[in-house]
């Protein structure tokens, strides 16, 4: 079967991303490191953008899945809008040259100051999801003598089918404000002078392999965009999440367009526009983690490939027990056991991969496949681990899109006791 991610193949034995050989990456920028196909992810994002060609659509990439300037510039240069679910995500986006007015901020815990910031800003629109939130959102605007955009995140009740950890439009799960009081608070909202309604918005899960599901919930939500407009609460905008799936082993997801093709019929000949917020299929297959293989050790009933990378570099596998395709990097003749790869950070949930036939031996290096989102967003400096350094590739072009962290950066801002 071909590689998940797109723009990899063997040449020679050797993998290369886009024109450029992963040892040679490894060579210049050490490893661990994520590593980035421009070509990849650019195929994607025209791959909604042709799909959505018929009717009037934003795609807003969900920062979270990869908020790497590198990447979010190239996706502000596409013309795409972001979802953000932060501050910190927004001056990302502005760093990176995308425009405020076409990001959406979610996310059920916006704090005071950072719904001011992009209040500020002057974003495209604020996702609410609770009625405290637009209370406190009307009080900031009329403070700031502005008006703000805003849409209620609603829950439409429909079982996505995918893990629990992220399935998100459920019932009984924290995100958005139920689909049947959305009525109401729309009427709450209409009557704020500080508050444009401008949409509705629902994200009911992640890695979603079936469409038929977001198609359900579109149905749902342009029912009450329509019982609204009876009311005389007219949106200009439906957005309807991100949520995509991609192929990590044997997933069959479907293609963007097949996707797309039930919420393009349902919206063409509208008034309101559609917003997505695809995070994972516009940058999961984008991406792998280069590791080095520090060691193999033989355990009483497994052997272990002891590499560089580990939970704290990608979190995946030990979060929600993902599977990612691990690749050497040079095929060859070496014998082929089954290995569990491991980190060395001191946690049992410390795996890349478990039960995987790997020919390898200590010093080669690994490719950990479809790494490009959730990979290094996730990361942390568990163990006091600088963060890998990331790389996007171009061609024959590798740039260095964030420098491997040093001991000072880990230390950064702490200070010992002072002497007594
Ligand atoms: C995480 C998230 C997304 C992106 O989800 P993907 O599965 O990566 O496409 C979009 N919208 C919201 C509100 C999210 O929380």
């Amino acid at each position: 079967m071909s590689f998940p991610i797109p723009t990899l193949r063997r040449e020679h034995g050797r993998l290369v991303l886009e024109d450029s050989p992963l040892d040679d990456i490894a060579e210049r920028f050490g490893t661990p490191t994520y590593v980035y196909s421009a070509e990849a992810m650019t195929a994607s994002y025209r791959a909604y953008h042709e799909a959505l060609s018929a009717i009037d659509a934003t795609v807003c990439f969900a920062v979270k899945a990869n908020s790497n300037l590198a990447v979010l510039s190239l996706f502000a240069r596409l013309g795409a809008g972001f979802d953000i679910v932060s501050g910190g995500e927004l001056s990302r986006v502005l760093a990176a040259g995308g425009s405020a007015d076409r990001v959406v901020f979610s996310g059920v815990g916006k704090r005071r100051d950072e719904i001011a910031y992009a209040l500020e800003a002057g974003i495209r629109c604020f996702n609410i999801e609770s009625t405290t939130e637009l209370e406190t959102i009307s009080e900031l605007a009329s403070g700031l003598g502005r008006s703000a955009p805003i849409a209620f995140r609603v829950n439409p009740d429909v079982d996505p089918r995918t893990h629990p950890y992220i399935s998100t439009g459920l019932r009984g799960n924290k995100f958005g404000v139920p689909i049947s009081d959305a009525f109401e608070l729309y009427r709450r909202a209409h009557a704020m002078p500080a508050l444009v309604v401008s949409g509705v918005a629902c994200h009911i899960g992640s890695q979603l392999l079936d469409p038929a599901p977001v198609a359900e919930a579109a149905d749902r939500v342009l029912a009450l965009v329509d019982r609204l407009a009876g009311a005389g609460i007219v949106l200009d905008h439906v957005d309807l999440g991100g949520g995509l799936g991609i192929r990590y082993r044997n997933e069959r997801p479907p293609a963007i367009g097949d996707y797309l093709a039930p919420l393009i019929a349902r919206m063409g000949g509208r008034r309101e526009s559609l917003f997505l917020e695809p995070g994972r299929s516009l940058v999961g297959n984008a991406g792998l983690l280069l590791t080095r293989v520090e060691l193999l050790k033989q355990g009483e009933e497994k052997n272990f490939a002891v590499v560089d990378a580990a939970i704290n570099d990608l979190a995946r596998p030990a979060l929600y027990d993902a599977y990612h395709d691990i690749e050497p990097v040079h095929a060859d003749a070496a014998e082929s056991r089954r290995y569990d790869v491991v980190g060395p950070v001191c946690e049992s949930g410390d795996f890349l991969g478990r039960d995987r036939d790997l020919a390898v031996r200590s010093g080669d290096l690994l490719a950990v496949l479809s790494a490009g989102a959730y990979g290094m967003t996730m990361s942390s400096n568990y163990n006091s681990r600088p963060r890998a350094a990331e790389v996007l590739v171009r061609g024959r072009q590798c740039i260095l899109a964030r420098q491997r962290e040093s001991v000072d950066d880990l230390m950064r801002g702490e200070h010992p006791l002072p002497a007594d």
